[in-house]
């Protein structure tokens, strides 16, 4: 009983920040930031056997760590005593047993299907994911008194998402190991107030001329790319919002306006920069309230782009023009005069995409060294190929890099299991000095 009044005070705190901070200034939000700060590290110092010497340090005294570092210290920096291997055991089972309810020591377990080769964990207590829930409400859900139905499609549920369901919410899984068939039917009897799905899953449901009438629908998960939000913008009548989380925690999401703003009220982001001048950056996240798995300096290989101009919402919370995708979508191609690598952003090719969509309804594009493999869905393929080769030559000549050697390969094998992505180098050319 007490645990559930500590879980609903969580919920109400939850909720409070996310109202509390929407207009705050930088001043006031930097200020709340670092008490929050000190707060967090005065916990995890005396719990965590990795953060006990940097107890009464600043942020910047901290390691930046990325995924692979962060899971092989997995064991030293959790709070609760659990280890990597029986953390992913776990994780597993409840996946394929597609029982997501059980606990590990009291913690729920949860495994990402990141795009990456390594699998991310992730750790929350009750309290903390009665606190992740009012927030992602408050930001998402508008306050209504009416009972909310929310549709959500996701390769793998989580009690993180059913703790939500409540008196004004009734959230339903959509499980996308089912047939898709199967899952239209199940949505259009459910006829959701809210969607949520990944973006190629909100694309193929667009494409089923769904008759549902969602009030709002958030893509989660993937790249949003602008060709598959003009396919739902035009199938329902309301804006498409994004949710930008990593498995290491809630990062950005759409405001009122429907741009996107960091999540400065619970994240302290600090951005590695990749073009300063294009405003590329990969960002460096700590995560305020996660206690059990702390979240600090972790450097994600997303590509976020920064958007200068403040929004008309009134947050000062930095705001971002787009979710460009990871650093290993960049492909990379010699200078055509000094052979040096060149990188050639993921948002460059997909807008050169964009041209060919009434010929390539569907690709991938995987780099091997200097060859490009070109997969693509098409009803005219030699028409196609010559629209793509057109294309692409004219984007590579104007970047002034090699045009790579082409493969061309028709025909998509859709995964809904999978994340999809579209652009990935696997290996970069070697540099010719
Ligand atoms: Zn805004």
């Amino acid at each position: 009983m007490l645990g559930k009044v500590k879980q609903a005070c969580y919920f109400i705190y939850g909720y409070m920040i996310a109202i509390k901070c929407r207009t705050a200034s930088q001043e006031r939000t930097a200020n709340r930031q670092q008490q929050r700060f000190q707060k967090l590290i005065n916990h995890v110092a005396d719990k965590s056997h990795f953060y006990s010497r940097f107890k009464n340090q600043t942020l910047s005294k901290f390691p930046i760590i990325d995924k692979p570092l962060f899971l092989a210290h997995f064991d030293e920096i959790n709070t609760v005593g659990l280890d990597l291997k029986q953390c992913e055991e776990h994780g597993l089972k409840a996946e394929s047993d597609r029982d997501f309810n059980a606990v590990l020591k009291g913690v729920s377990v949860g495994l990402s299907s990141g795009t990456s080769n390594q699998r991310g964990v992730f750790l929350v207590s009750p309290c903390e994911q009665a606190l992740w829930a009012g927030y992602i409400i408050a930001k998402n859900i508008p306050f209504s008194f009416r009972k909310k139905k929310v549709a959500l499609f996701l390769r793998a549920n989580s009690n993180l998402y059913e703790s939500t369901n409540g008196l004004f919410m009734d959230f339903r899984f959509f499980d996308l190991t089912k047939s898709f068939d199967d899952l239209i039917a199940e949505l259009e009897a459910y006829n959701p107030h809210i969607l949520i799905a990944p973006a190629h899953v909100l694309d193929i449901i667009a494409k089923h001329q769904s008759t549902i009438k969602p009030d709002k629908i958030i893509s989660v998960a993937e790249v949003l790319e602008n060709s598959m939000r003009d396919r739902v913008e035009d199938c329902f009548p309301c804006k498409l919002h994004e949710i930008y989380q990593a498995t290491e925690g809630y990062i950005a999401s759409s405001c009122s306006h429907g741009n996107l703003h960091i999540n400065e009220d619970i994240l302290i982001v600090e951005k590695e920069w990749i073009d300063k001048e294009s405003g590329r950056f990969a960002p460096i996240i700590t995560d305020l309230n996660r206690r059990t798995l702390p979240i600090i300096r972790y450097r994600l290989n997303d590509i976020l782009i920064e958007e200068k101009a403040s929004c008309p919402c009134g947050s000062h919370f930095t705001r971002l023009q787009k979710i460009e995708g990871r650093e290993d979508d960049m492909l990379w191609l010699p200078h055509s005069t000094n052979g040096s690598l060149v990188a050639i952003f993921p948002d460059l090719i997909r807008r050169a995409m964009y041209i060919c969509q009434t010929q390539v309804s569907d690709y991938r594009i995987a780099q091997h060294g200097g060859v490009i493999s070109f997969t693509y869905k098409s009803d005219d393929a030699a028409k196609a190929e010559q629209d793509i080769t057109a294309t692409l030559t004219e984007l590579f000549t104007g970047l002034n890099v090699d045009k790579p050697e082409i493969n061309f390969n028709v025909g998509i094998k859709q995964d809904l299991m999978k994340k999809q992505r579209r652009i990935a180098c696997y290996q970069k050319p070697s540099f010719v000095d």
